[in-house]
């Protein structure tokens, strides 16, 4: 059975697939599927991983470059890093 979870209060309950509220914070806290709040936390996640990439981007190409990288390749491993953390390119 789906774990639900109130967006207000936190409380979580197995019940079988359906529309649920919160009984301690009432029918304004429409109880939502625990899948879908890990989808959302994830989404979340990339978003913010994608701010850190913006600020860091220049930062990290000059280091390994520095290191005696080749500036295309380290821009072209950086590029699919980016996507495979984020879901899109900087
Ligand atoms: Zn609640």
């Amino acid at each position: 059975m789906p774990i639900y979870r109130c967006p207000k209060c936190g409380r979580t309950i197995e019940l079988p697939e359906g529309k649920y509220y919160c009984k301690v914070c009432g029918p304004t806290a429409i109880m939502v599927k625990v899948d879908s709040i890990k989808e959302e936390i994830k989404k979340r996640i990339q978003s913010m991983l994608y701010k850190e990439w913006k600020e860091h981007e220049d930062y990290v190409i000059r280091e390994l470059v520095k290191e005696g990288y080749p500036e295309p390749y380290v821009r072209e491993a950086l590029k699919e890093v980016v996507m495979e953390t984020t879901g899109r390119p900087l």
